[in-house]
């Protein structure tokens, strides 16, 4: 583990133990009594940093860091899903990300704030974070979507620098996978590591970002669920939020992640809320040989996943430091 990590996770623990009274605040940083003041003081608010898929640990750990040292939600999944946006070993988003079936790299992202904003960018080539650019949509246009070479054009006149994307890894994958063209995805190993962030600073305001390369090849063209607001990600801030992985069709025909913010706001827990959402695939399409998982929080700061297939998992970071955990399946 790091030394950053093991910094992180001590300062969280201390704020914990802050929090629960056994550590006097005295003894803590700013940044800790500020967390644990928080905590102290709102039964209703939780500080939380969460994400699909424990390969997204070190996302969780960028966005904790965020949160921690006071800054917004908004920030923080900005800033947390553009570490595997930037990894080139991650290929299931961003740089490093499989190609489509004619060999390009195109990138799906959304972001959604405390106040119902909300900025997308879709078949987008050559941009490393297509988070940020789906910011600068949400933050600098009257729209919520841009598509595309419009997508592209948009980035490049913001001063986002246009990359080749494509690693020799994901290039010699598709190569092999041009043998025989069959596209079947294969569940939870090919192209299901979509990073959906959720947030909740210490104020309490929730926000969300979703970010992947989609399916692996997929038709050129082809859009997914993920930078699509409602069906991907989505957050209401009286309610909590929740963010989508798995085969996106499925959750675009049901628009899953508004499905399981509604369900929380109608009183259901965010680990209900996310079971109905899976049920709901289930009762209307084949889903046997697909998966989709969902990840929910509340305004509370409680969590809780769901997926079709076993093998769907998180990594969150609170006060209570950083781990993983293993979602329930309906199979
Ligand atoms: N949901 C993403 C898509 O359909 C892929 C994934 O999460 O595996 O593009």
């Amino acid at each position: 583990m790091s030394n950053r990590r093991n910094f992180l996770q001590k300062s969280a623990i201390g704020s914990f133990l802050t929090a629960i009274g056994i550590l006097p605040i005295a003894a803590c940083s700013t940044t800790e009594k500020a967390v644990a003041t928080v905590v102290n003081n709102s039964k209703r608010t939780k500080p939380i940093a969460i994400a699909t898929w424990n390969q997204n640990e070190a996302a969780t750990v960028a966005a904790w860091k965020v949160i921690a040292e006071g800054g917004s939600a908004l920030d923080a999944v900005e800033q947390g899903v553009k570490v595997p946006e930037a990894d080139p070993e991650d290929q299931s988003v961003g740089y490093g990300g499989r190609p489509d079936r004619d060999g390009k790299v195109t990138l799906d992202a959304c972001i959604m704030d405390e106040k119902g904003n909300c900025g997308s960018v879709c078949f987008l080539q050559h941009i490393k974070h297509p988070i940020s650019v789906a910011r600068k949509v949400m933050e600098d246009t009257p729209h919520v979507i841009l598509s595309g070479e419009g997508a592209l054009q948009f980035a490049l006149s913001k001063g986002f620098k246009k990359e080749n994307l494509l690693t020799e890894a994901s290039k010699k994958e598709y190569q092999e996978w041009l043998k025989n063209t069959e596209y079947k995805p294969v569940i939870n190993i090919e192209n299901h590591d979509t990073i959906g962030l959720l947030a909740i600073d210490q104020k309490g305001d929730i926000s969300g970002a979703c970010t992947t390369s989609g399916m692996a090849y997929k038709l050129h063209g082809r859009v997914g669920d993920s930078p699509i607001i409602g069906a991907g990600m989505f957050v209401d801030n009286e309610v909590g939020g929740a963010v989508a992985t798995g085969v996106g069709e499925a959750v675009l025909k049901t628009l899953g992640s508004f499905l399981v913010v509604e369900l929380m706001r109608q009183g259901r827990t965010p680990q209900a809320a996310c079971e109905e959402a899976v049920n709901r695939i289930a009762k209307k399409q084949e889903f046997k040989d697909i998966q989709v998982g969902y990840l929910a929080i509340n305004k509370a700061g409680e969590y809780g996943a769901y997926s079709i297939q076993p093998g769907f998992n998180f990594a969150l970071n609170d006060v209570e430091g950083g781990k993983t955990e293993d979602a329930k399946s309906l199979l």
